[in-house]
């Protein structure tokens, strides 16, 4: 039995060539950074973790942060990261579901997070995005070699928790294989190598910045600017020394407020790639009027990394995610019979592959209850794959609005709305009515000094939209309630205007 994915890393690493590169600091080699990932494990090894342990992971996005999930590949510990915003409360919830045997922190919330660690049976070691920390002084006085764990490819390598957009995280369960097969696929697929440079502006916690981002450029020997977060226009003065960038919609949305960015700035990169929520066409089309530039969206999620990819080669169409990756199956079923459906029909996503997780951590029934009989994970996403095979996601099942024993998809009703003069973006809902069930509702974010107001809109729509997919109420606010990784929060808005009707 090998080390399944470290194996991989280690194989694909060209020895001096640079992996991260701090803009403005120090570069990291390969050497380097595999050399400190070893005594990191050591020094875990000293602590007593042992292969199958929990390491919940809450510091700051940094060179020794990504080198800390290397060690714990190499040690057969379980990476846990946890997003840097949460409250000690939170991590409670997170520390005491997972139960850790480590806890790694910031040294500034050692002494916060010490006793409800010690709680719940777990050590804690700080680590800092200086380099400093106690992880790392240990790791430094660590002079033996570290001999890597061997596990399977069904072993866990990390836990992920969801982000929790559609009610409490579940902590997905990913394995060397999942992690392995995944990034192989996407190294191929977006034909990534030794010679390309990724800007790196996405969060480490997320499977987006950590297993896309990260384990791509490994596996492909390749180099990383680490950008500790998104700043448009340092993200454009460093594009004429990368290849790509990966981004969340709104890393678009910015960059297209940047004044910098046209062709001759974008000119060295070769692909720019966005996923983790949906990308407005409107961004898409501008995006590439100012940078001649298509961008490639793909669809992932926590449990199954990516899926879906739009060619890399061939035509990237806007307000898809694309084709299946290889060995990746996606099907459109009826959510209420589990009936296969046609092209063109829009039903439940379901996806089965090598990427799809083991199941929750400790969640046996919800685990079992998203997937089906034959073998697919139900994503709660729903969409359609078009006679091209293009997929399309129209909206999360439980962002459907059923209102009048209809169904109204989100996508199309925002869709419409963002299309009117001085409307910025849009965010429709349901929320329980006393005659529908459930009432249209939009929440509408204005263009400063914007006229557009409830009559424009109304009237706007009259003619796009069926009467009932028309909202019942629009509400002007300043914003969108969005997570780190720039979703909608629906279920704070719906929250926050449950009782919208009920009052009226
Ligand atoms: P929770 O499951 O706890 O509600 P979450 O689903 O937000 O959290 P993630 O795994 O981060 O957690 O998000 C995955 C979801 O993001 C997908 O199921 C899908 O709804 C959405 N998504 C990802 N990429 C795209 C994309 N390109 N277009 C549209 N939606 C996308």
């Amino acid at each position: 039995m090998s080390n399944h994915l470290f194996d991989a890393i280690r194989a694909a690493a060209p020895a001096d060539a640079p992996f991260i590169l701090i803009p403005g600091a120090r570069i990291w080699t390969y050497n380097d950074a595999l050399a400190l990932s070893g005594r990191v494990a050591s020094a875990m090894d000293t602590l007593g973790i042992r292969p199958g342990d929990r390491v919940a992971v809450q510091v700051e996005k940094s060179a020794e942060a990504l080198i800390l999930y290397l060690a714990c590949l190499r040690s057969g510990a379980v990476y846990l990261p946890l997003n840097t915003a949460y409250t000690l409360a939170e991590l409670d919830y997170f520390i005491g579901d997972a139960e850790p045997r480590l806890v790694v922190a910031a040294p500034s919330a050692r002494a916060g997070i010490e006793e409800m660690a010690k709680a719940h049976g777990a050590i804690v070691e700080t680590l800092d995005a200086d380099g400093s920390g106690s992880l790392l002084d240990l790791a430094r006085d660590e002079t033996t070699d570290f001999v890597d764990a061997s596990h399977s490819a069904d072993d866990l390598a990390a836990i992920l928790y969801t982000s929790g957009t559609t009610g409490r995280s579940k902590g997905a369960m990913l394995t060397h294989g999942n992690l392995l097969s995944n990034a192989l696929t996407l190294r191929d697929y977006w034909r990534v190598t030794a010679g390309d440079r990724l800007i790196h502006a996405l969060p480490i916690f997320h499977t987006h910045g950590l297993f896309v981002a990260t384990n791509v450029t490994l596996l492909a020997g390749a180099s990383m600017f680490l950008m500790s977060k998104f700043d448009a226009d340092e993200v454009v003065s460093l594009m004429p020394r990368a290849t790509m960038l990966m981004g969340v919609p709104t890393f678009y949305v910015r960059l297209l407020q940047s004044q910098r960015l046209d062709k001759e700035a974008a000119a060295s990169i070769r692909l720019f790639i966005s996923g983790s929520a949906p990308l407005l066409a409107e961004t898409h089309t501008e995006f590439q009027a100012r940078t001649g530039h298509a961008i490639l969206e793909r669809y992932g999620m926590t449990e199954t990394n990516m899926n879906t990819s739009n060619p890399y080669e061939g035509k990237r169409i806007a307000g898809t995610v694309g084709f299946p990756l290889p060995g990746i199956t996606v099907r459109v079923t009826d959510p209420a019979t589990g009936r296969k459906l046609g092209a063109e029909e829009i039903g439940m996503i379901e996806i089965k592959g090598p990427n799809v997780f083991k199941g929750y951590w400790r969640m046996p029934e919800k685990t079992a209850a998203e997937f089906t009989a034959d073998g697919f994970f139900i994503s709660g996403d729903l969409g359609k794959i078009d006679r091209d095979g293009y997929v399309h996601i129209v909206g999360r099942g439980k962002d459907l609005v059923i209102s009048g024993g209809y169904n109204i998809y989100p996508k199309e009703v925002e869709g419409e709305i963002d299309q009117i003069d001085g409307v910025v973006e849009s965010a429709v809902i349901g929320v329980p009515h006393p005659d529908f069930g459930e009432g249209v509702t939009a929440i509408v974010v204005r263009k400063p000094g914007a006229s557009v107001d409830e009559r424009t809109i109304v009237g706007a729509l009259q003619n796009r939209l069926a009467r009932y997919k028309q909202p019942k109420r629009i509400i002007f606010a300043d914003d969108l309630p969005r997570n780190t990784m720039g979703k909608v929060q629906k279920n704070v808005l719906r929250q926050q205007y449950a009782d919208l009707y009920a009052r009226a």
